[in-house]
């Protein structure tokens, strides 16, 4: 009995030596020690033994029990230490994975540039509804129902009497209705008419502007936008005001500047005229004081509005605007 219980123990300990997976360990443990492992059976036997015996063989076989558990436990402890081991060697100065980055779209980059020259020079930035009603759209601005410049800006009807909006001057119309003078504002946003070509987008973003207060004349008007120009394209940029028309301004002028590619030379871009359009201005047309309510004879002011993806596209020598809505990352990420 006593020698079976050696041989056993030394047969367990020698198989162990063999064995690199904690699987295997917890195995050959059962096969030995479980409740009808090779030694639990084996001590099933001791009471059969002649009881002068049975005192010396208990105290060996709870030895030999005791030896062969310590053995199983000290296999599994090295295995796992080493395994933890090899998961901690990994190089830690390696950089780590960064997600991608976005960044703020050009064309809302343009539009802050804009308005944060207009802040300086004492405006203040305002908002209002895409979804308009035709009369701030239209009506209030010196376009009744049949009035012909309502064809330039056909739009997207809702409704008989509510559009999506062709411009941000229904802003001009709101704001003075809201507030008596002095007047000073720029509106940007998003703007919508039913075109799409190289150089026009369903949707596309303006900047409007409004000064009203007493005593101002058109030496304001070009003071102001020539100070604009030489902020957003240069100190040196040429620019001229050339007669026009808007129903809501009388004069109006639309501004032009030397053309950015060329220099004046004339190319594509400016139709080999030497010069760009960039905005449309002029003095606020009496009969929309008359409309909000303020006195014609005590006032005066100006108002101008632009196109910011023509503005972007100028900065950036761009030819087609369709490519700032395509939402392709390559052209984006140059910005
Ligand atoms: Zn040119």
């Amino acid at each position: 009995m006593k020698n079976d219980l050696l041989t056993l123990k030394n047969e367990a300990l020698k198989e162990l030596e063999t064995l690199a997976e904690s699987a295997d360990i917890e195995q050959l443990q059962q096969e030995y020690l479980g409740r009808k492992g090779r030694f639990t059976l084996l001590l099933k036997r001791i009471p059969e033994l002649p009881k002068e015996e049975r005192p010396a063989i208990g105290k060996l076989a709870n030895q030999a029990k005791e030896e062969l558990r310590k053995a199983f436990r000290a296999a599994t402890d090295a295995l796992t230490a080493k395994a933890e081991a090899e998961i901690s060697v990994f190089d830690v100065t390696l950089p780590g994975r960064r997600p991608p980055l976005g960044h703020v779209h050009p064309i809302t980059q343009t539009t802050e540039e804009i308005c944060r020259i207009f802040v300086t020079l004492g405006f203040r930035v305002v908002q209002g509804p895409e979804v308009e009603l035709d009369y701030y759209n239209f009506e209030a601005l010196n376009m009744p129902k049949d009035h012909p410049a309502r064809d330039m800006q056909d739009t997207f009807y809702v409704s008989d009497n509510v559009v999506l909006r062709t411009h941000t001057s229904p802003m001009q119309i709101r704001i003075m209705e809201n507030q008596p003078p002095p007047v000073s504002i720029i509106a940007p946003g998003k703007a919508y008419r039913p075109d799409s070509d190289i150089s026009h987008t369903p949707m596309f973003h303006q900047v409007e502007g409004l000064l009203v207060d007493q005593g101002v004349s058109f030496g304001d008007l070009k003071g102001t936008l020539t100070t604009f120009v030489h902020q957003m394209f240069g100190a040196y940029t040429d620019l001229r005001f050339r007669p026009s028309f808007f129903p809501f301004t009388e004069p109006s002028a639309e501004v032009d500047i030397r053309c950015v590619v060329c220099r004046g030379k004339g190319c594509r871009v400016c139709s080999h005229t030497g010069w760009l359009e960039i905005l449309g201005s002029g003095m606020v047309d009496p009969e929309l004081y008359r409309v909000v309510g303020y006195d014609p004879e005590s006032i005066s002011g100006f108002a101008f509005g632009m196109g910011v993806e023509r503005i972007a596209m100028l900065k950036s020598g761009l030819d087609d605007i369709r490519l700032f809505f395509e939402n392709d990352i390559r052209f984006l990420k140059q910005f």
